[in-house]
């Protein structure tokens, strides 16, 4: 067995037992294996463990990979979209996690209408009001998220966030709870469903399902230790 599937193994049981806490059914959760910086082989190693959803957050890195690797695979755009890549970034990505605008959604639905896409869409908040984090704030929002539900070719799932770096897992359960309650009053306040909450890393993400995740991001906990975070960013 490879270690990329020893991982994954754990890391479905950890899934499992942290549903069963919540009182909660595992098909209300989905593992999507984080492969940035990852070789395709790593992914290959996953997908012959029977995972299927994958999260890349730089599309140089992702395009090549993708590309080469069987077309049954479902892949979600965890990183900052840039307004330029949209046009190469949705063929490849059926899920895009981090829309933070009402003029970045406006234009993807453009784009999307154009190639004929309806991408499933996570509205990313900066629940932590970090300057160094994108998403949005939470007054932002509310304030377009009236124009956002009108555009015609986005699925909007929910919501998504990167709490702010903490000592521990527990000290991610507070912006998880932040994100749920949030999504709680936007259902209500707009008189939509925003059934999806994207939350939960490799540190974190039993707190994440215990708060309700339905799609937790784990890379380094089941593809290894990657490079420090300093030289990922682009
Ligand atoms: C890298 C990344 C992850 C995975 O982080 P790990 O700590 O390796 O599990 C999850 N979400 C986002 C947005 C990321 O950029």
């Amino acid at each position: 067995m490879s270690e990329v599937e020893e991982n994954l193994l754990n890391i479905r049981r950890r899934i499992q037992a942290a549903c069963v806490r919540a009182g909660r059914d595992l098909s209300e959760v989905e593992l999507i294996a984080v492969s940035k910086t990852f070789p395709v082989d790593s992914v290959r190693d996953a997908m012959d463990a029977g995972q299927v959803a994958f999260g890349e957050s730089r599309l140089q890195e992702a395009e090549p990979k993708i590309e080469c690797l069987p077309g049954s695979l479902k892949w979600h755009f965890i990183g900052r979209v840039q307004r330029n890549k949209v046009r190469k970034l949705l063929p490849h990505f059926g899920w895009v996690h981090g829309v933070d605008s009402a003029k970045l959604a406006a234009y993807m639905n453009e784009v999307a209408g154009e190639l004929g896409l309806f991408p499933k869409v996570f509205l990313q908040v900066n629940v932590g009001e970090e300057v160094s984090k994108g998403g949005f704030e939470v007054d932002a929002l509310r304030a377009e998220l009236d124009a956002i539900l009108s555009l015609d070719r986005l699925e909007i799932m929910g919501l998504m966030c990167i709490p702010p770096p903490g000592p521990d897992a527990a000290a991610s359960r507070p912006w998880f709870v932040k994100l749920r309650e949030l999504r709680d009053a936007l259902e209500i306040d707009y008189g939509v469903k925003l059934p999806s909450l994207s939350m939960g890393m490799s540190d974190d993400f039993e707190v994440a399902i215990e708060e309700g995740a339905t799609h937790v991001r784990v890379g380094s906990a089941i593809f290894g230790k990657r490079p420090p975070a300093s030289i990922l960013l682009d």
